[in-house]
Formats: structure tokens, sequence, C-alpha cells
């Protein structure tokens, strides 16, 4: 790489982004056929039909390689459902991720369920196997796990923990689709996966998510809980299609058990299955355009990828809310607030310090009373507080200090990335500018 400017622009020096490709950023890529499939839907007035659903959740279980798939009206209730699936009910724990999306885990209040936030790793930013053993206990009914910005999570350290003890997996694949652990897609691993496919995720296709499982009995927990129109209770306007087998659950056909609707609206269906057809062929083109990006920066000081190895088995899915991982004890201290600051100096708004909140900290966690008990639904049921104040999970506090944004390339230009590159190259560089 060339030698770049000696001024930050920050310092009043020229920018290091000379315009904003916006096509390079654009996301979902939508052609004719979403429009058409979408458009087909609304014409037949099917939109809470079941019929491309159906078909929809049997490709995508084609392509996870998994006997089972539930579509779901979105990530959240897809996630809330292989809970209650699982078994979590009141007065149990669920071991999940402080480094997360709230929906990986705040329903399991509603389930009368404590959270038991675990820490994650400095490198991937997920769950960290050595922080959760010891946080099982006789009532831990699951483990919640995420493939946090399409970085892998390493299942094997994880399912070896959770067949020790007895202890279901639920992978919350939001960020993940089509990313590889060891060479097989995650949300394969564990006993049930669900997932967000809201339009702002790496798979988008509206407001909808995904259940996927081997597992018949918890295929037959998720449909009995929020898919009442699929359980055996003959009715005009939705016909049985007999898929409980499990006699208990069919005693309640008709009336859904956890008195939700899960159904995804069919426009988003439609369009998943056509998004589907490319989304291989689009994903290893973000890979492309994500490692290209990686390698240019390969060897700066601060800056790592928040990657696999490249030509690795593991992948990086379609690389959802890309990140980079800062060490600023490499660059003199200087804080990664100024150092983002600097970077959108640079011509790059997007770029900020840290992820998503830590949310063992948050006081829904620690104070909510959801079902009007006097007390936090956290300790109301449980038998042990599992509650923790700041700086009980060091890592996952200082994201704002260990990790920012990186531009999310849709598409492998060399020249515009090179130019992105250069941004975060200068400013590293050139990080003594920005001290004291
Ligand atoms: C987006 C997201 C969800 C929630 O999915 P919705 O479709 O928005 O309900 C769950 N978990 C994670 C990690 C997410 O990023």
């Amino acid at each position: 790489m060339k030698k770049t400017p000696k001024t930050l622009a920050i310092a009043g020096g020229p920018q290091a982004i000379k315009k904003t490709p916006e096509a390079v950023f654009h996301w979902p890529i939508v052609t004719k056929a979403d429009e058409n499939a979408v458009l087909d839907v609304l014409r037949r007035g099917t939109m809470s039909g079941t019929d491309i659903t159906k078909q929809f959740e049997r490709e995508i279980a084609e392509w996870m390689g998994m006997k089972f798939a539930l579509g779901y009206c979105n990530g959240t209730e897809s996630l809330r459902a292989a809970m209650w699936a699982c078994g979590l009910g009141a007065g149990d724990e669920m071991i999940c991720p402080s480094m997360t999306y709230w929906a990986s885990c705040t329903a399991a209040l509603t389930l009368g369920a404590a959270v038991n936030f675990a820490d994650i790793l400095p490198d991937t930013l997920c769950i960290d196997p050595a922080d959760i053993e010891h946080r099982i206990g006789p009532r831990t009914k699951a483990i919640m796990v995420v493939h946090y910005c399409g970085h892998p999570c390493d299942m094997t350290a994880i399912m070896r923990i959770a067949r020790k003890h007895k202890v279901k997996v639920i992978e919350d694949v939001s960020h993940a689709q089509g990313a590889l652990f060891k060479g097989k897609k995650v949300g394969t691993f564990g006993d049930i996966a669900a997932m967000s496919m809201m339009a702002g995720k790496s798979f988008a296709i509206g407001e909808a998510g995904m259940m996927v499982t081997n597992n018949r009995d918890l295929y037959e927990r998720c449909v009995a809980y929020g898919h009442y129109e699929r359980t055996g209770l003959p009715s005009n306007y939705n016909p049985t299609d007999r898929s409980i087998r499990n006699p208990a659950l069919n005693h309640f056909a008709g009336l859904p058990l956890g008195g939700y609707k899960h159904r995804m609206n069919q426009t988003c269906s439609a369009m998943g299955r056509v998004q589907l057809k490319h989304y291989d062929k689009r994903i290893t083109e973000i890979q492309a355009a994500m490692n290209r990006f990686w390698d240019l920066l390969e060897g700066v000081p601060g800056l790592r990828a928040h990657r696999t190895p490249p030509g690795g088995k593991s992948t990086m899915g379609g690389w959802y809310a890309a990140r980079g991982l800062y060490r600023g004890e490499e660059l003199g201290g200087l804080s990664c607030a100024k150092f983002c600051a600097a970077i959108r100096a640079e011509g790059i708004p997007t770029c900020n310090p840290g992820a998503n909140f830590p949310l063992h900290l948050h006081a829904v966690y620690h104070d909510a009373d959801l079902f009007n008990q006097g007390q936090p639904t956290m300790i109301a049921f449980g038998q042990r507080d599992v509650r923790q104040g700041p700086g009980s999970l060091p890592v996952a506090e200082k994201i704002h200090e260990i990790a920012y944004s990186v531009p999310w390339f849709k598409h492998d230009r060399p020249a515009v990335i090179k130019q992105y590159a250069q941004a975060y190259r200068k400013v590293a560089e050139h990080a003594d500018q920005l001290l004291g």
C-alpha cells in the first residue's frame, strides 16, 4: 500500500474517502424475481397463509441439512419459542453471553427464568467457553450461544460442556446465516437454533425469523407454543396438517400453548425463497470483500481483524455488522472513541466504538418486575441471585475499548475497499497526532 498523507482529516488534512459509493453497501439485493414473488402473494391475498412459508421452511431445512424448520414473524419470537421448547420455566436459568442483542435472552424473563450472563472472548467476541461450566446449576436448562457479528462460536468446547451436564444448547444464528464452524453450518451443532431474518440482517427478508432443529420433540413443542393453526384441531380456517404427533401436545390442539401467534407473513417467505437461491453466492462475495479489506490492514498497529482465518474451514457467513478489534495499548493508549472520531472525519460516518450494550449491567436484568410480584423477576422465582454488577464480566464491559465498526462491503470492489482500508491505516499510523 502506498504511503499515506501525513495530516489526519480531523486535524485539517485531506479526507481519505473521496466519495461514498452507495451500491457497495446496499443490502439486501432485490431483483424482479423478489418483486414478482411478493406481488404474487399480495395478488392472491395469501399473506396469512402457510403454503409458501412451508416451502421456504423445507428449503431452509435442506440448505442447513436439518430435519425441521419453522417460520416465525420475527427472530425474537423464534428465540422465545426455542427457550420454552427446551423446558425453560419459572425458577430456571439460561446462560447467555452478555455481549448480544437483547432478543437472545430477554424473553427468558417472561418464562419466569433468570439469565446467567457469561463473558466473551476478546478476539472472537463470542461466549467464552471457559466461563460457562461454573455457572451451571441444578436449574440451568439451556445455554444460549450467539455467533456474534458473523463469528462462529467454539461449538466443540460448548457442546462438550453441555452434554456433560445434560443442558440444552440454543444457537442464535441471527448474525451468522451461512457461517461455517469447522466446515459445518452454524445452527446445526446445538439442540435447536433460531434466528432473525429482519431487514437489517445478512439474510434479510423483512420481519421474519426461523427455527431449525433435528429434534422432533423440540419442533413439536415450538408448533404447539405459537403455531396453533398447525395443530390437530380441524377448522374451516385452519385445516390441520397434523404436524404434531405427541398426544400430550395435541390435547391442546387449536389454541397456542404460549398464547403467541408466531406465523410468518408470506410476503417475507416468498422473498426468502428467492433470496435463498442467491445467498451462498452473495455471501461468498461479501467474504471476499471483507477479507480483502482485512488483508490490506494486516500488521497495522492497534488494529486486528474480527474474522476466522482466511482460507480455513470456518467462515464469517454474511459478515453481519462487521467489527474490527482495537488494541489501544499499541497506539500509545489512544482511546477507541478518539480513534473512531478520527475515522469519521476521514469520511466514514458509520465508525463507532463498541458493539451492543453489555446486557448484564442493564436495569431490566436487575430491577424489572414483570409479574407484579413486588420484586425483580430475575430473583422472583429462583433459588439464587445470579445478577451481576459492574466489574463482573470484564471483557464485555470494555467492548467500547476493544471493538469498533468497519464498513460492511457487499461487493468485492478492490479500488473502493483499498480507499477505506487506507483511511483506517492512516489514522492508526498517525495516532500520535491524536494523543495528548
Ligand atoms: C436481530 C437479532 C435478534 C432479533 O431478531 P428480530 O427479528 O429483530 O426479532 C435476535 N438475536 C440477535 C443476536 C439479533 O441480532
